[in-house]
C-alpha cells in the first residue's frame, strides 16, 4: 500500500517527527485485547471543520506501513475538503489485519467506541474493505459515521458523483489544452472500469469521444464495451496509445518515469488517488512534456462532496450534483494559476487550498 522507501523513512525517524513533518494535530492508536482490534485514527487538520475520511482494513506487512498509510491519506482528505470548499477537515482510519479473519460485530462496534471517543472531532466512513454491516455495527455506537447506504437514511454508493465530478475536470483540462471543452471526436483512454471508470465512460460515450478501455478484469471489459462500444485495449498497451486524454481510475502511482516518457496524449484527468508517484518530480515531467495535468484530489472529490451534503442535514442529490459541478471551474482557476505562475498544477492546487486553510483560520480568530 506503500512505497518501501517510506516505510524505511518511519523506521528511521520517530512518528513525532514524521507526523510535525506532515502536520498533523492527532494521531489515536487505539487498541482492544479481547477483540484484537488494532487500529489508527490519523487526524491531519480541524481548521475548516471536523476531520472526515473513511476507515480502510488492511493486513499491513509491518505497523510502521499502518502508521505511513494513515498519515499519507488523512493529510490527502485536508487538501480534497479545503480545495472543494467544505468545511470539513482531513482524517482517515486504518485497521491492521486480515478483514476475512477478525472482522465481527463485537470487533466492529469497539472500532466504533473508539471513533465515538474523538466526540465528532473524527467522522468516518466506508473505505477499503469495509462492508455495510460494518458501517452498520459502527454506527450502533457512535454518530459519527457518514456515506451510509440509502436503506439506512445515507447517501448511498458515491461512485456516479465522484465520476460527474472527473468528468467536470477532464472538461475544464480539455478546454484549458484545446481551447474548447466539446469532447466530441476527442480520443480517450480509461485505465479501470470499476465503479468510478463505468460512469465516466458513459459520460464520455454519450459526449461522441472515442473512448479506449482496460482492467484486469476482463468480464466486465467485455460487458461495458459491448454496452457502450468502447474498445478493449491491453492493460500495458494504454500508456502507449495516441489519445488526446488519458484518465487513470484503477491504481495510483501510474504516472511515473516510465509511463510519463510513453504518454502520447496532451491531458491526465482520471479518478484513481495519488496519481503521481513523486508529487514533485512527475508534476515537473507532465508540465515540461506540456500535458495539463488535473489533479486528482481536485477532480475526484465528488464523493466527499456527496457525503458533506449527507452532513448538512437531510441528503439531497441535486444539491451535491451541483457542488460538484464546481469541480469545472475549481480545476480551471487552478491550470490557470499554474499556467501563469509556472508552476505544476498539483503545486498550484496544494497552494489554493492552503491558502484557504490559512484564511479561514483568520476568520475563525474572531468572534
Ligand atoms: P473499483 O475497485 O471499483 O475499480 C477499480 C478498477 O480498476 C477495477 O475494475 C479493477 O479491476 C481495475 N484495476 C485494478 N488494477 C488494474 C490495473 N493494473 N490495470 C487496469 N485496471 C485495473 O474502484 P473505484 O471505486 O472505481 O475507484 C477507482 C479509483 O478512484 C481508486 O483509485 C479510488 O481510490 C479512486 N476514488 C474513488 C472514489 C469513489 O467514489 N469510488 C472517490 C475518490 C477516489
Amino acid at each position: 500500500m506503500v512505497e518501501t522507501n517510506v516505510e524505511e523513512k518511519v523506521k528511521s525517524a520517530s512518528i513525532f517527527s514524521e507526523v510535525a513533518e506532515m502536520g498533523h494535530e492527532q494521531v489515536v492508536f487505539c487498541h482492544d485485547e479481547p477483540t484484537g482490534l488494532k487500529a489508527i485514527i490519523g487526524i491531519h487538520n480541524t481548521v475548516l471543520g471536523p476531520a472526515l475520511g473513511g476507515t480502510r482494513m488492511w493486513n499491513y506487512a509491518s505497523e510502521e506501513e499502518a502508521v505511513i498509510d494513515v498519515l499519507r491519506l488523512s493529510r490527502g482528505m485536508t487538501y480534497k475538503a479545503a480545495i472543494s470548499g467544505l468545511n470539513l477537515g482531513g482524517g482517515k482510519a486504518v485497521i491492521i489485519g486480515d478483514a476475512s479473519k477478525l472482522k465481527n460485530e463485537a470487533f466492529m462496534r469497539r472500532f466504533g467506541k473508539f471513533v465515538n471517543s474523538l466526540n465528532g472531532k473524527y467522522i468516518t466512513a466506508e473505505d477499503v474493505n469495509m462492508k455495510t454491516s460494518d458501517m452498520e455495527y459502527i454506527g450502533m455506537e457512535t454518530k459519527h459515521v457518514t456515506g451510509l447506504p440509502k436503506d439506512m437514511g445515507g447517501s448511498g454508493d458515491p461512485s456516479p458523483v465522484t465520476a460527474y465530478g472527473v468528468y467536470m475536470g477532464m472538461k475544464a483540462a480539455v478546454n484549458k489544452k484545446f481551447g474548447s471543452d466539446d469532447l466530441s471526436g476527442k480520443k480517450i483512454s480509461v485505465q479501470g472500469v470499476g465503479q468510478v471508470g463505468m460512469y465516466l465512460v458513459d459520460h464520455l460515450v454519450k459526449d461522441g469521444a472515442k473512448v479506449y478501455i482496460t482492467d484486469i478484469n476482463e468480464e466486465k471489459l467485455r460487458n461495458i464495451s459491448s454496452k457502450t462500444g468502447a474498445e478493449v485495449v491491453g492493460m500495458d498497451d494504454i500508456y502507449d496509445l495516441d489519445v488526446d486524454v488519458y484518465a487513470p481510475c484503477a491504481l495510483g502511482a501510474t504516472l511515473n518515469d516510465d509511463s510519463i516518457s510513453r504518454l502520447k496524449c496532451q491531458v491526465v484527468a482520471g479518478a484513481a488517488n495519488n496519481q503521481l508517484q513523486d508529487e514533485v518530480r512527475h508534476g515537473n515531467m507532465l508540465m515540461d512534456k506540456g500535458i495539463v495535468y488535473a489533479p486528482d484530489f481536485v477532480i475526484n472529490a465528488g464523493g466527499i462532496i456527496n457525503i458533506s451534503s449527507e452532513l448538512r442535514g437531510e441528503y439531497n442529490k441535486q444539491q451535491a450534483y451541483s457542488w460538484t459541478e464546481k469541480i469545472y471551474d475549481t480545476c480551471m482557476s487552478i491550470l490557470n494559476k499554474s499556467e501563469k505562475e509556472r508552476i505544476p498544477s498539483q503545486e498550484s492546487a496544494m497552494l489554493l487550498a492552503e491558502k484557504r486553510i490559512s484564511d479561514i483560520g483568520k476568520v475563525k480568530l474572531s468572534f
